[in-house]
């Protein structure tokens, strides 16, 4: 599958890149993505960034591409943590991602559910754990985001998954469980728009998408 490059009236301006007057966001999963997957990560104190994370979310930043976070927790619904837990670890990635590059997230939104396993309120069908698109959703209605030409970065299947389903651009890194997922998408024929060794080099690609993109309908 190729990015998808319908012609519309896509600028990059000094606000940043904008489709129709609509913001361009890059969807990011957490675990395995920006911070080292630790199979339910409950301690604060265990958070640790992927080398170069912290960098390419500031080279975000820098032009003005919205950064949400979209994170499936189901650790809440099972137990393994609660919600409070979740608030002291986004405060320390918050934390160590300005630190390390002054970097920042729009958003962080994240699923604490899961359908089957689990605790009540937690254990239900929801719309947000991924691929359900109600974190992207959400994304979209509060930064006024154009979905169909932004990007989802994750290292699950699930994160292509929702991606395709809103038509956004999917690029499966191979940090956290990606080498596993690529192997997993050939045989579920699953095919990511883009397949990055880190989130560095998906960001390359997102900024080269979207620059690319604006200067040639500038020229036109
Ligand atoms: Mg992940
Ligand atoms: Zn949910």
């Amino acid at each position: 599958m190729g990015v998808v490059r319908e012609k519309v009236h896509s600028t990059v301006s000094e606000s940043g890149p904008e489709v129709n007057g609509r913001r361009v966001a890059a969807f990011l999963d957490r675990d395995g993505t920006i911070n080292e997957e630790k199979n339910f990560l409950s301690d604060p104190g265990e958070l640790s960034l992927i080398p170069g994370a912290a960098t390419a979310i500031r080279r975000l930043n820098d032009s003005s591409i919205a950064t949400c976070v979209i994170s499936n927790q189901s650790g809440v619904a099972r137990g393994f943590l609660n919600e409070d837990d979740l608030v002291a670890i986004h405060d320390t990635l918050k934390q160590q991602l300005k630190k390390d590059a002054g970097a920042h997230l729009d958003r962080i939104y994240y699923c604490p559910h899961h359908p089957t396993a689990g605790i009540a309120p937690y254990n239900i069908s929801c719309e947000c754990r991924k691929p359900g698109i109600g974190m992207l959703e959400r994304g979209a209605r509060e930064l006024d985001i154009r979905l169909d030409r932004s990007f989802v970065v994750g290292d699950r299947i699930v994160d292509v998954q929702v991606a395709m389903a809103v038509g956004a651009t999917s690029i499966l890194v191979l940090t956290g469980y990606g080498t596993t997922t690529l192997e997993e998408c050939k045989a579920e024929h699953v095919s990511p728009d883009f397949v990055a060794p880190s989130l560095s080099e998906a960001v390359e690609f997102i900024l080269q998408s979207v620059y690319d993109d604006g200067e040639s309908t500038t020229h036109e």
